[in-house]
């Protein structure tokens, strides 16, 4: 695959929840080579990124009728809370990370590897927890 890579300001086609149709939306926030947050050129809603098919794995098909698929536990775990974190998130306000900047439980944080993460708890004197996409991770800091 070689797709452009995007970036904040590109066009993008996005499911719009007001439109209730595919529109052209313009990329608010980005997280990695993650769309975002896109704002819809038609009524100019801005949203959480949809793409305009999500396919759910076919093996999903013959589990529709019955109970619930049983998949790794912690593994989609993970995804779950970091999906929703990013539904209720506001990455165009997260803080960049440094240790200049002091930190505290809840702040949404931009680090220049790990990309958004939330902070889900602090050690005293100097040390964080942090949820990332790939799960929390433990970061010193300056504590608030
Ligand atoms: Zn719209």
């Amino acid at each position: 695959m070689s797709a452009k890579i995007l970036s904040a300001g590109d066009y993008i086609a996005s499911r719009c929840s007001k439109c209730k149709d595919s529109t052209n939306h313009t990329i608010v926030a980005m997280v990695g080579e993650k769309v975002v947050k896109v704002e819809c050129n038609t009524c100019g809603s801005i949203h959480n990124h949809r793409a305009e098919k999500e396919k759910k794995p076919a093996k999903s098909r013959a589990t529709a009728t019955g109970g619930k698929t049983r998949t790794s536990a912690s593994a989609s775990k993970t995804k779950r809370e970091w999906d929703e974190l990013l539904e209720n998130a506001k990455p165009e306000e997260a803080t960049p990370y440094s240790m200049q900047t002091p930190m505290k439980e809840g702040m949404l944080i931009l680090h220049p590897t790990f990309g958004l993460g939330q902070i889900v708890g602090t050690t005293k004197p100097n040390k964080m927890d942090v949820r990332f996409q790939s799960g929390v991770k433990l970061l010193r800091c300056t504590l608030a």
